[in-house]
């Protein structure tokens, strides 16, 4: 079975995805891992994420790995372990910025549809469904307002001891959100077939059982 999670930032997919994957047993595919991975590697090579003739060639030496520790899932770049490192505001954005890219985006898709052949997955991203997995079985698309999603974000920097201004959270998740809607290639838009969910005055744990539900229905629970 594939589930695909789409939605902005801070919508909560990959809080949900994780959760769905460990309760499903499923394989849990975070394809924005692979787009902040890739602006990781520019950036520590000092190239430039807008230069997509300079991003395209070091494509083929990227290894990523997933590799689950426990209930967790951590991110190895050819061997080193750039879990926490990819998850800054600027990382994100420069994902944002490398992900516009049309040869990017080709390029990464087969690495992220071969998840499929070692089970069922629970992929996460912005295009999983429209894109990466047109066929998943189900699709579903995470919204919530852009106020929510910073003080989501902003909460979850403060239980890390990071401490940034709500504002300036607030204006980079609108800035992210324009940059990957108005994207000629695979712009962030729910597929015609997916279930839309708004999670502003929703919990995990509601969110997570509407979707347990759709899984269920399709294994005729
Ligand atoms: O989901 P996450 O915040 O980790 O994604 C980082 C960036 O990677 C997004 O802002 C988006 O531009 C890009 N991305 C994408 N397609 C995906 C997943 C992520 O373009 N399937």
């Amino acid at each position: 079975m594939i589930v695909t999670i789409d939605g902005p930032a801070g919508s909560g997919k990959s809080t949900v995805a994780k959760i769905i994957a460990i309760r499903y047993n499923f394989i849990y595919l975070d394809t924005g891992a692979i787009y902040r991975s890739l602006a990781y590697l520019a950036k520590s090579l000092g190239i430039d994420v807008e230069d997509e003739e300079r991003i395209l060639p070091i494509i083929p030496g990227m290894n990523i790995d997933f590799v689950k520790v426990g209930d967790s899932q951590r991110v190895l770049l050819n061997g080193v372990d750039v879990t926490l490192e990819i998850r800054t505001e600027e990382i994100g954005m420069l994902a944002s910025k490398v992900s516009r890219h049309k040869g990017v985006r080709k390029s990464l898709l087969d690495f992220q549809r071969s998840f499929k052949e070692k089970g069922d997955i629970v992929a996460e991203g912005r295009d999983t469904g429209t894109v990466v997995f047109p066929e998943a079985d189900i699709k579903v698309f995470l919204t919530a307002s852009a106020e929510e999603r910073a003080r989501r974000r902003w909460k979850e920097l403060m239980e890390r001891g990071i401490e940034e201004d709500l504002e300036k959270i607030l204006e980079s998740i609108k800035r992210r959100d324009e940059q990957d809607s108005s994207r000629d290639i695979a712009p962030l838009i729910p597929a015609e077939d997916a279930v839309i969910i708004d999670t502003t005055n929703l919990s995990i744990e509601e969110v997570v059982e509407r979707i347990g539900k759709l899984i269920d229905g399709k294994r005729g629970l």
